[in-house]
């Protein structure tokens, strides 16, 4: 099999970071000290390979003894848990990614500046769901059909999105809105160009091969995106998480595979992959 890898694929600075927050919290406070809020970044096998290095998992503030090292993920969280964790004399490792900070703040500030904060972006992602704590009844879209359903009239819009979502489908949803007579609308650029550089070098690879794999985490909200857009630009693809989803019924009939991978997927799953899928 002939084998082609996207020139952008794997890693972003924000997921390295956050691995690196949590190596040397582990390595300061001992193996099994250090609680990560959620899984660090959304890539089970980076995940469990933290977890065997000593980094311990808890879904729950709650759950956690007073004075307790708590390492917050690359998704960050709603100033209401940093409260609580003041509150409960925890110990805040704060992993959120830059980008992500960046994109609570901006939510935070329109809020200050009198608009009502509308956040394109999945209600279910880890990132949506602490951002929008930044600023009271922040609106969110997720698709063109719910600016009908879900947006207010007569108000001054302050639009934010998901930094992993991809310019397209973002520029959709805001033609939906301007469509409608808002008095003010004021958008900020909250996409991580990280993100767009991997999705624009996946589309260009998918254009040259028969067989597209994307690797990464099923709930890496970025992995599904290059997904999407391989699939959008014609050619089969699957979204795997690592060689042994692969099944040979894949590449029937192929001869040429691309391979990328989501921000969150390290570079030996990208690999092993990449030479195993050679050798057939
Ligand atoms: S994909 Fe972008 S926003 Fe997300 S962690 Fe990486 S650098 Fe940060």
């Amino acid at each position: 099999m002939i084998v082609k890898l996207a020139e952008k694929r794997g890693f972003c600075f924000g997921v390295e970071d956050a691995i690196e927050a949590a190596q040397s919290a582990v390595a300061r406070y001992g193996a099994g000290n250090v609680v990560s809020l959620g899984p660090v970044i959304h890539n089970q096998q980076v995940v469990e390979r933290l977890e065997s290095a000593g980094l311990r998992q808890s879904g729950e503030l709650e759950e956690l003894e007073p004075g307790a090292n708590v390492l917050i993920r690359s998704h960050g969280v709603t100033p209401d848990v940093l409260e609580r964790a003041k509150q409960k004399q925890l110990n805040v490792v704060d992993a959120t990614c830059v980008l992500v900070k960046k994109a609570q703040d901006v939510v935070q500030r329109l809020h200050e500046e009198g608009y009502r904060v509308v956040m394109i972006g999945d209600r279910n992602h880890p990132e949506v769901r602490g951002v929008i704590g930044y600023a009271p009844n922040v609106v969110i879209i997720d698709r063109v059909e719910d600016v009908e359903r879900e947006l207010p009239f007569k108000e001054r819009l302050g639009i934010v999105a998901q930094t992993t979502h991809a310019p397209e489908h973002v520029a959709e949803i805001i033609a939906e809105i301007v469509r409608r007579p808002y008095i003010e609308l004021k958008i900020v650029n909250t996409l991580c160009l990280e993100v767009i550089r991997r999705q624009q070098a996946a589309v260009k690879l998918a254009a040259e091969v028969d067989v597209m794999f994307v690797l990464g985490g099923k709930h890496s909200a970025n992995t599904q995106e290059l997904a999407r857009m391989c699939r959008a630009a014609g050619v089969d693809t699957y979204h795997l998480e690592t060689w042994n989803d692969f099944e040979p019924g894949m590449i029937e009939g192929k001869t040429v595979a691309g391979v990328t991978a989501g921000a969150s997927t390290p570079d030996w799953i990208i690999n092993e992959f990449a030479d195993r899928l050679r050798e057939l």
